[in-house]
């Protein structure tokens, strides 16, 4: 994805669903290559899991142990530029690029507040496309996606948020299934969700 499309994405995932809907309408005509068809279904996981669904009581039970254990995480400049903007500086993160253009968020992560992110509302993108983000934690199943159905996203054991979400998106998707007779594309699915709920379902 180009930083474009990554920068009105994290828009949308901030309840900009104006944003979000650009996005789908510019990429859903090349909605036959999976790789797309996998990113949009990821997109409409994501937003369910930013948007739609409010499972911070998860988080919390978790303890947000995604801010605590795995690689470094990657820093888009417009994440960098906001952070700096807002806190002056930007610790934990690295001050050079690297080959493909992040920068590097450390974690443990420096931000982190008991269980809760203490730069929740200009979070890096990657941390609001977790745990559906198409750059790591599934990139073993978009290799793999050959665009029939939806994908089965894989996640870590321990995000109990994240399963949550995927388990009420299941339901919907069976749903729509019966429904039309066939599964439904990521419009479908997001349609489908944006009437089912009004901002912030607590799960
Ligand atoms: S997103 Fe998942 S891993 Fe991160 S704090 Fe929430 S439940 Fe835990
Ligand atoms: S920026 Fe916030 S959500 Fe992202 S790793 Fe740090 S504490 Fe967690």
């Amino acid at each position: 994805m180009s930083v474009s499309i990554e920068f009105e994405t994290k828009k949308g995932l901030r309840e900009d669903l104006e944003a979000f809907e650009r996005i789908l309408n510019a990429l859903e005509k090349y909605e036959t290559i999976p790789i797309v068809k996998f990113g949009l279904y990821s997109l409409v996981f994501q937003l369910a899991m930013n948007v739609f669904l409010d499972v911070s009581s998860y988080c919390e039970r978790c303890g947000g142990k995604c801010c605590d254990y795995g690689f470094g995480i990657p820093v888009y400049e417009f994440d960098y530029k906001e952070i700096v903007n807002k806190l002056g500086g930007a610790k934990g993160i690295s001050d050079k690029r690297d080959s493909v253009n992040f920068r590097i968020l450390e974690r443990p992560c420096p931000y982190k507040r008991g269980w809760a992110c203490g730069i929740h509302s200009f979070k890096p993108y990657a941390c609001l496309s977790f745990p559906f983000s198409t750059e790591d934690e599934q990139k073993e199943v978009m290799d793999t996606y050959n665009g029939e159905g939806i994908p089965e996203f894989k996640l870590p054991e321990y995000c109990i948020a994240g399963k949550k979400v995927r388990e009420i998106v299941k339901k919907i998707i069976d749903d729509l299934t019966k429904r039309l007779g066939r599964q439904p594309s990521p419009r479908e699915l997001y349609e489908e969700l944006k009437s089912r709920f009004s901002y912030k379902l607590i799960t």
